[in-house]
């Protein structure tokens, strides 16, 4: 039993260590991808359910890791986040965004608002407002078509810094969203602190919205809340008929998902947005 106990040890320990050197391996990859240029933005489209046309897209990263194809960012945004490495690479992802922006506005494609996800380290350890403010002037780029996606976590990080800041960006008509809603701080008072353009309503209650009651309970209480505080309300991880029509029984405003389109390059999305594609 002693020596079982003692190979049970071992095991676990090789375990450990195997663990610790794929964080440290991936963490290396990470450092070398900002400097060689392996990260890419994909844009995923958003629909009026109104009109039925694009309101706008929202960049989301991808890691073009050599030797693994394309990479999403459930594998590698959380030790960004841990590293404090997503302090830089959201520095390249404004900048990137806002060059695109500038180029769509160059080509037959025009003016396209563009939203990017935010973390709220970004708030923390670095001048955002200033950074983005200057990422639009450098390139041109009207503040209107640029929105900043934000969780209910990132704001309670810093919250008279964050407020500063985005007052700041506001007051230059950045617009300004909370992703994820439902999931995060249960406390609505920041709705009223904030100064907020959007709701995106978290997948997970799109998910379950047409079999579970209580989903859509939620889901109808956020696009009430949202009218009622004159708030646009967009629901993410919409992938069937049903969902969408729920959602446009219930009058939410746009609609995110794979149901209208996947997230695409930016060659590819230029596409869809010059074929002026409809929901
Ligand atoms: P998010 O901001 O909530 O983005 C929505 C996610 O849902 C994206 O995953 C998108 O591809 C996925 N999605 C869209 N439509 C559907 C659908 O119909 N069904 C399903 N099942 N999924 C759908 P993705 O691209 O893997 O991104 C995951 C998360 O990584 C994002 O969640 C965001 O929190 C984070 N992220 C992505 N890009 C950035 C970035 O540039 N900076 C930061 N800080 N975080 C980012
Ligand atoms: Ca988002
Ligand atoms: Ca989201
Ligand atoms: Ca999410």
């Amino acid at each position: 039993a002693k020596h079982a106990g003692r190979d049970t040890y071992r095991f676990f320990t090789a375990q450990m260590n195997a663990a610790v050197l794929a964080r440290l391996e991936l963490e290396t990859a990470l450092r070398a991808a900002l400097e060689n240029g392996e990260f890419v933005l994909h844009y995923q489209p958003k629909a009026r359910l109104g009109d039925g046309r694009v309101a706008g897209l929202e960049a989301l990263l991808r890691w073009q890791r050599p030797g693994h194809g394309l990479v999403a960012p459930g594998e590698f945004i959380a030790l960004l986040e841990e590293t404090g490495l997503i302090v830089r690479v959201g520095s390249w992802v404004i900048a990137t965004a806002c060059r695109q922006i500038r180029r769509w506005l160059d080509s037959p494609v025009g003016a396209v608002a563009l939203s990017i996800n935010v973390s709220g380290r970004q708030f923390v350890e670095g001048a955002l407002d200033a950074e983005v403010l200057a990422a639009l002037v450098e390139n041109a780029v009207p503040a209107e078509l640029l929105e900043l996606e934000l969780t209910e976590t990132s704001l309670m990080a810093n919250t008279a810094r964050t407020i500063d800041c985005l007052r700041n960006l506001k007051r230059q008509h950045v617009k300004i969203s909370i992703d994820d809603f439902g999931t995060g701080y249960s406390s609505l008072a920041y709705l009223r602190r904030f100064p907020i353009d959007t709701l995106k309503i978290d997948i997970a209650f799109i998910r379950d919205v047409t079999s579970n009651p209580d989903a859509a309970a939620i889901v109808r209480a956020i696009i009430s809340m949202a009218h009622s505080l004159n708030l646009n309300v967009v629901a993410e991880g919409v992938e069937t008929p049903a969902q969408l029509s729920y959602l446009r029984r219930h009058h939410c405003d746009q609609i995110q998902g794979y149901y209208f389109s996947r997230p695409l390059d930016a060659e590819r999305v230029g596409e869809l947005l010059l074929q002026g594609r409809r929901l």
